[in-house]
């Protein structure tokens, strides 16, 4: 039997180079395999490559988040506006701290954070307790809590619309966080993801635009939060503080010296590991555009560089999807439903009491995603053997 016959594809594969292998390994050689010369590296390279005055790595994206938002101030009881159309960290990072996420449904075409209802919601949630309570859970939230600030999500790889919401936060003195975990190298009005809020989080786990096994990194042009979210990434050490000396209360969100070397390398061709992913999704494009029953991923006006996360069709009638799941699995096709609206977690609706139909849109791009192969590894083949699968189901 010739098995080279059933071509075979991934759901994500990362880009690894020998020469990234080899500068693993020339770490392990060394005696410095935490808190070495690559951490300092990677970090200089995020600077260069977002022209961020302060890149700070951690261990992953969620920690980096974490940090975010301890620096950000936000505690007990407090409000923040975010999104439920989102991986689930964006909302934990809030729950840590006891904070009650205040959930703005997206909008249709990019699945980020409706900014006209963020305008609005950061309008009642400043006013009288009447006009707040449209915004809060059925039940769990603190009823003295206040606004305290916004965290958005670059959903797939494009900006969320950062200067609406601003425009909407700044007013009010709130705090904006950028979960720009999936958008790497992603523009927004010419302007780079990551820096488009106050801090800014990326994130390194193998499916993202690049990889160091495990990782994050903070990007900030504010030397306040810069200082604590290096601090609290180790151990709560402030400047000048010795090994057994805590200024604050940390964490160990360090990255190691693995994680960094690859990371380093993987910056060095950074360019080709975006422009590869474009070329797949072009190629989905052209393979894609002519089966009516699905619909492919719209560009926003105000995203001016693309940086392919994940490629997600919706699929126009949300009640086959479980039966075309399981024929593309059937002919070798993993895909995956793709965001699950965190609003309707288990532990979130236990808590807050939510129930389906709160947000609308977010549940429609919930039922209707699906996740197909990608990475920038993909071959011509590989993408004609997808599209050779859907057109064969429809
Ligand atoms: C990947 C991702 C994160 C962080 O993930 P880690 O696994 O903690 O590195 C956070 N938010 C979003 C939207 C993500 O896609």
């Amino acid at each position: 039997m010739d098995f080279q016959q059933q071509i075979s594809v991934p759901m994500s594969l990362p880009d690894i180079t020998d020469k990234e292998r080899d500068a693993v390994a020339r770490v392990m050689a060394t005696n410095y395999l935490s808190m070495g010369p690559y951490v300092k590296a990677f970090e200089k390279a995020f600077q260069d490559f977002t022209g961020a005055k302060h890149a700070i790595a951690v261990n992953s994206g969620t920690a980096g988040l974490h940090l975010c938002v301890r620096a950000a101030g936000w505690q007990d009881g407090d409000r923040v506006i975010t999104t439920p159309f989102s991986f689930v960290s964006s909302t934990n990072v809030l729950m840590y701290e006891r904070i009650t996420p205040i959930f703005v449904d997206a909008e249709p075409v990019t699945g980020n954070i409706d900014p006209v209802q963020l305008k609005a919601a950061v309008q009642d949630l400043t006013g009288t307790a009447a006009s707040a309570a449209r915004w809060l859970p059925p039940k769990g939230a603190d009823p003295n809590g206040t606004l305290k600030g916004v965290l958005a999500v670059d959903v797939f790889g494009q900006p969320a619309d950062f200067d609406a919401i601003r425009e909407a936060a700044d007013p009010y003195g709130l705090p904006v966080i950028e979960d720009a975990c999936e958008a790497l190298g992603a523009m927004y009005k010419g302007r780079p993801a990551g820096l488009l809020g106050d801090t800014g989080v990326f994130a390194f786990y193998p499916n993202k635009q690049i990889t160091t096994a495990e990782g994050g990194l903070v990007v900030t042009n504010d030397d306040r939060a810069a200082a604590l979210i290096r601090s609290m990434r180790n151990q709560g050490r402030a400047e000048g503080d010795t090994w057994l000396e805590h200024t604050y209360l940390g964490y160990n969100y360090r990255m190691d010296e693995m994680s960094a070397a690859l990371g380093t390398e993987q910056m060095n061709r950074i360019d080709t590991l975006i422009a590869n992913r474009a070329q797949v999704a072009a190629w989905y494009k052209e393979e894609l555009s002519d089966i009516d029953e699905i619909e492919l991923p719209h560009s926003a006006d105000t995203t001016t560089r693309d940086s392919w996360f994940v490629y997600v069709i919706r699929l126009k009638d949300a009640e086959r999807r479980s039966s075309v799941s399981a024929k593309l699995k059937a002919l070798g096709i993993p895909v995956r439903p793709y965001f699950s609206p965190i609003h309707l977690q288990p532990y979130i609706q236990e808590k807050f009491g939510y129930e389906p139909g709160r947000f609308p849109v977010t549940e429609d791009l919930g039922r209707r995603g699906l996740a197909i192969p990608f990475s920038g590894k993909m071959t011509r083949e590989q993408v004609s053997a997808v599209g050779a699968a859907l057109r064969q189901i429809f």
